[in-house]
């Protein structure tokens, strides 16, 4: 018998999503913009509550190209990024012909290395351009370096653009994910921590950025009774529809949150004896991942297989799995720009994996993890 498919992370609703969306058409505030809108942004500020401005859009990568577009970046400008990341943190720097500089990750929270990113600065200056701007990711749901990260950034003067896709309820020191940007970029696409079907938005401090970035999504039209514009203008606002289905999943993104930390606890609970698998964790208190994707590593040598040996054998067994994100540097498309680092992100890359991770798994999808896993992991030697 086939056993039903255990995704990776798969949409996860509350139940008053629908309640929301209802309301919109009961409203016939179907058409874009209306109250749904305003209520997610509002939820949003609320949850981040850091006196940040908050303006829906309709994906995470519109926040991102809208964002670099907010802190000036031109063609021909570098904007620096975390080489190991979704192709989406990188792909806004080409909308705007700029130039991608690609850094490392250092091995404790996997984001950015802050000794490549200094050494990548000084080398950029050096060559005569100052880089315009820097992309932090926290991949995973793991927040990047945020002290020594913003220090570098400081004291070059160059502003950060926080990609917070993978992050909503991750906090460093306290703090949200999400607030420590110039600009921070959250996603609500279909598998993230909560989703709108397809969403995102853009966090602001000032209320003037906000209202630009609204601007910019809605066509860049200028005060005029007639359709008149002096800007180029994007059609990235969120749907009031799309924003009812965020409405109701905030009411459970905290609960969504510990369900995923669970899962979390659940694979190191039971790789705790597994010698040469590593979960990938908080390096210490300071750091609180929503633990969005659980991921291993595998070492080859200890373990005698690879992560892509699992990957297939799980596949087998209707589980999906997958690859840690293939860094930017070594993507065809972006293999031409400069790196700077060493091989902390490829080898993340050859021996890393994802494993189920959504928050909607049940106690009988765990038995059947640990059951499949113990089948692949049989002859590993434990831990002494
Ligand atoms: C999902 C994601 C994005 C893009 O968000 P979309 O809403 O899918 O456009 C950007 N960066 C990272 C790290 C992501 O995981």
């Amino acid at each position: 018998m086939i056993q039903s498919k255990i995704w990776l992370s798969s949409p996860h609703m509350g139940g008053n999503e629908q309640k929301f969306v209802k309301e919109a058409f009961d409203t016939n505030w179907v058409a874009p913009l209306g109250p749904n809108v305003n209520g997610f942004e509002q939820d949003l500020e609320n949850f981040l509550n850091d006196d940040v401005h908050v303006a829906a859009l309709s994906s995470g990568t519109a926040a991102i190209h809208l964002g670099l577009i907010l802190l000036g970046v031109q063609a021909g400008d570098e904007v620096i990024c975390q080489s190991f990341t979704f192709s989406a943190s990188a792909n806004p720097i080409l909308y705007l012909a700029a130039t991608p500089v690609f850094i490392d990750s250092e091995k404790e929270t996997w984001n950015l290395c802050p000794i490549a990113l200094e050494k990548a600065i000084v080398d950029r200056i050096a060559k005569g351009k100052k880089p315009k701007a820097i992309i932090g990711v926290h991949l995973y749901g793991m927040p990047f370096k945020i002290d020594e990260v913003r220090a570098v950034a400081q004291q070059y003067g160059i502003p950060i653009l926080e990609d917070s896709a993978e992050a909503l309820g991750s906090s460093y020191k306290g703090k949200r994910c999400g607030t420590f940007g110039d600009i921070s970029v959250l996603s609500f696409n279909g598998n993230k921590i909560i989703t709108t079907s397809g969403g995102g938005a853009l966090v602001t401090h000032t209320a003037k950025q906000k209202d630009k970035a609204v601007f910019l999504s809605t066509q860049a039209r200028d005060n005029a009774p007639h359709y008149q514009h002096s800007e180029v203008g994007y059609n990235y606002r969120m749907s009031n529809i799309s924003a009812g289905i965020g409405r109701g999943q905030m009411e459970v993104l905290e609960n969504h949150v510990n369900l995923r930390r669970k899962m979390h606890d659940f694979y190191q609970a039971y790789f705790a004896d597994k010698n040469g698998v590593t979960v990938f964790s908080e390096p210490n208190a300071d750091y609180y991942s929503n633990h969005w994707l659980t991921s291993i590593t595998i070492n080859p040598i200890i373990t005698g297989k690879s992560r892509e040996d699992l990957r297939l054998f799980l596949e087998e067994h209707n589980i999906e799995s997958r690859p840690l994100w293939k860094p930017m540097h070594l993507q065809p498309i972006f293999a031409q720009y400069p790196y700077y680092g060493t091989n902390v992100s490829e080898t993340l890359f050859d021996e890393g994996l994802c494993l189920p991770s959504g928050s909607n798994l049940s106690d009988a999808d765990r038995l059947r993890l640990e059951k499949t896993l113990d089948d692949f992991f049989n002859n590993l030697l434990t831990k002494c």
